[in-house]
This record gives C-alpha cells, sequence and structure tokens, in this order.
C-alpha cells in the first residue's frame, strides 16, 4: 500500500514510548518529508522496531538513538544508529542468520530472529539490509533500502513532495 516513510518511522518510535520501555531519546533525520513508499506498513514498522529494539537493547540507556531517512530517485535508506557495543568482525556477516547471537559476556535476552526476520521482510519489497561498526566511535550501525516505484496517478499533488 502507498503509505508516507515518515508515518512508519513515527509509529515505530511511538512503540517505544508506552511506557514499559525505558524512556530512549529517539531522534529521526530525513533527507524529505512525506516520502511515498508502496510497501506493506506493518511489516516496515515491524522492520524498525526489531533495529530500534536491538539500538536500545545493545547500548547504554542514557545514549542516543538516531534515525536517518536519505534518498535519491531509485530507493530510500532508512539507517539506525546507536552508540553501544560493537559487533566483532567475524560475526557481521552472520548476524542475520536465524538464531544467530554474538556471544556476549553481560547476558542479554533475545532469540536471535530479530535480524533474519527483519532481513526477510526487506527482501520481499526488493531492497537490501546491512550493518557496520561506526569506525569513528562505538556503536552499529544497520540500514536497509526499499526501492522508490513510480507514484501512482491520483495521489493529491500536495501528499507527493
Ligand atoms: P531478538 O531480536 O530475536 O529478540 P536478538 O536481538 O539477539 O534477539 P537479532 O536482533 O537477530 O537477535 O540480532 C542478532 C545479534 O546481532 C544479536 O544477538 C547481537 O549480538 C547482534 N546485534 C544486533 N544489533 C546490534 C546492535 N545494534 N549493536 C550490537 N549488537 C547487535
Ligand atoms: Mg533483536
Amino acid at each position: 500500500e502507498w503509505c508516507e516513510l515518515d508515518e512508519i518511522v513515527k509509529k515505530a518510535i511511538k512503540h517505544f514510548d508506552d511506557g514499559f520501555f525505558d524512556k530512549r531519546d529517539i531522534v529521526c533525520k530525513s533527507s524529505k518529508k512525506h516520502l511515498l513508499v508502496n510497501v506493506d506498513f506493518i511489516l516496515i514498522k515491524q522492520v524498525l522496531i526489531n533495529l530500534l529494539d536491538n539500538a536500545i537493547k545493545y547500548s547504554k540507556p542514557d545514549s542516543q538513538v538516531l534515525i536517518t531517512v536519505r534518498n535519491n530517485e531509485k530507493q530510500v535508506e532508512v539507517s539506525v544508529r546507536d552508540w553501544g557495543t560493537q559487533i566483532p568482525t567475524e560475526d557481521l556477516e552472520h548476524i542475520f542468520d536465524k538464531f544467530y547471537r554474538v556471544r556476549s559476556p553481560r547476558q542479554i535476552s533475545g532469540t536471535g530472529l530479530g535480524l533474519a526476520i527483519s532481513k526477510g521482510i526487506v527482501e520481499l519489497h526488493g531492497g537490501t539490509i546491512h550493518a557496520e561498526n561506526s569506525s569513528v566511535s562505538e556503536g552499529v550501525t544497520i540500514s536497509f533500502t526499499i526501492p522508490l516505484a513510480e507514484k501512482p496517478t491520483g495521489i493529491p499533488a500536495e501528499m507527493g513532495d
């Protein structure tokens, strides 16, 4: 379905704002407002929730989480960056595998499915997903892309730009 990417981001952030989770400073920087994408709203929201859940879970309670949305004519890229624990280089290529978890001294609960599910959803939409450690400081960035399709006629102009 056609929807605005901002709305998906907003709803995903709201998911962590219901009092059940610790308050976290989640900031979103977006290159373009009201960017229209043709996706399953619930599924892409779930991808963002999985990435935000990791960013929160694997970083300190007082550190920031940054969502960056960038686009060109062909695709939009959504990145979730945290300032927490890095992922050992040898694990980077495996973290999108089902049930794969990095051996960690701190016991942090999880099933190792979040990223595998996210990869499945992103690829279903024709996009890609990848993870990298920050080269300048602590933290991890996980980014996914969604191809931008031709905007259908009949969508009011003010919703397009
Ligand atoms: P689940 O998401 O199913 O509750 P999980 O978080 O362990 O469990 P994934 O989300 O698939 O599973 O992540 C796989 C592994 O990748 C994690 O166990 C963790 O070791 C590592 N990882 C993922 N995101 C981050 C991150 N932002 N910072 C540090 N490590 C991460
Ligand atoms: Mg997870």
